[in-house]
């Protein structure tokens, strides 16, 4: 049987290593010596001046927003081709979502589409980094310039990716990314805000942490969205080993291109120049002679599992029927009907890779 991932692991002693520390200053959670180590190391991974560590990195982006202070029932323009946690993240603070269409080459929000979208009520945009995709980064933060608003990025697929020299985590006022069991780089749950104005720092640590900034002062009503020690020794540990996990993942994808790129009916997406990725995921897009929920559904019955992944659209779920649905949206409603995700895992053997193509192919 082959899931569509695997959680990457390190040696079950190097885990029980890093964690004895734990035994001797009974110290778990709330900002201990993990935490900071982990903090620490991620600025420099990710070459950013600052980085808040979550307990998950829904409640990052949630945190994120938030801290912006923006007035109730304002709108932030998104992107409905991406996991619920996005779109959720606005909602849950009280805004409200518009839907902008995406990019057929690379699935990402489509800069030609933003600025019909932007009202008197429009306070930011919310872009995400889709499959590894960087977006336009450049044509979005000169639209956010031209109308004052703010640039929070969902780079949760975009961990330690590089553009022609610059971090995926330095784009716009806040980059989140998650550090979920699935993603590339994990924390078992996590999370984490990179950004660079020193001003913010002190808004997400409210939020995380009951908006206790000392033993009798309490700034405001802030949640609990603290990374736990144990959380911050797994991702100690999995950053030693990213290089080397990522270097595995991609020469998976690089077979699987190989295999698929000019098949009959499959398109991928266009590599982006000057791009270093994560290899997090492969999509492929179906069509012609192909039904993508067939040959999900196929492939499930030969036991290798694929991922709908996005399906449906967010703009979809009936809580944002009001918000503009995927008609608003046709190619990220097409894109989100026929696309597909393939296994992709550090340690999925080439022949297994080679194999689920096969069954791809011979399904045409
Ligand atoms: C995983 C993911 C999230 C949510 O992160 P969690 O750590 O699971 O809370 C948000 N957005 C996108 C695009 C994701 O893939």
């Amino acid at each position: 049987m082959i899931q569509v991932t695997r959680s990457s692991m390190p040696d079950f002693q190097e885990y029980c290593d890093e964690i004895r520390d734990l035994w001797n200053s009974r110290w778990l959670t709330n900002m201990g010596a993990k935490h900071d180590q982990l903090r620490g190391e991620l600025e420099s991974y990710l070459g950013v001046p600052h980085v808040t560590l979550f307990s998950n990195g829904h409640l990052a982006l949630e945190g994120a927003i938030a801290s912006m202070g923006f007035p109730e029932g304002a709108e932030i323009i998104t992107t409905p081709f991406t996991f619920v946690s996005t779109t959720h993240a606005i909602w849950r603070n009280r805004l409200n979502p518009v839907f902008c269409d995406i990019r057929r080459s690379d699935y990402t929000m489509d800069p030609d589409r933003i600025e019909e979208l932007i009202t008197e009520k429009t306070c930011a945009i919310l872009p995400v980094h889709v499959y590894g995709n960087l977006c336009d980064t450049d044509r979005i933060g000169a639209i956010a310039k031209k109308h004052g608003l703010k640039v929070i990025y969902d780079a949760a697929h975009a961990f330690g990716e590089i553009r022609d020299g610059k971090s995926a985590a330095s784009f716009g006022d806040m980059s989140m990314f998650s550090f979920h069991a699935t993603k590339v780089f994990h924390t078992i749950e996590g999370g984490a805000v990179c950004y660079a104005d020193d001003a913010l720092s002190q808004p997400l640590d409210d939020v995380k942490n009951f908006g206790i900034r000392g033993p009798e002062e309490i700034a405001g009503p802030g949640g609990n969205a603290k990374m736990n020690e144990f959380q911050a020794a797994m991702g100690i540990c999995n950053l030693r080993h990213l290089k080397e996990e990522i270097a595995k993942r991609k020469t998976i994808a690089d077979l699987y291109y190989k295999i698929l790129s000019g098949c009959e009916g499959i398109f991928l997406c266009a590599d982006q120049p000057g791009l270093a990725r994560n290899y997090g995921y492969f999509p492929i897009l179906l069509d012609g002679p192909y039904d993508r929920d067939d040959l999900h559904a196929y492939l499930a019955e030969k036991d290798v599992f694929t991922r709908k992944y996005f399906y449906p659209l967010t703009s979809s779920v009936d809580c944002y029927r009001n918000c503009g649905g995927a008609a608003e949206t046709p190619v990220a409603d097409y894109v989100s009907s026929h696309v597909l995700t393939l296994p992709l895992y550090a340690d999925l053997a080439a022949e297994d890779a080679e194999r689920i193509c096969e069954l791809i192919i011979k399904r045409r």
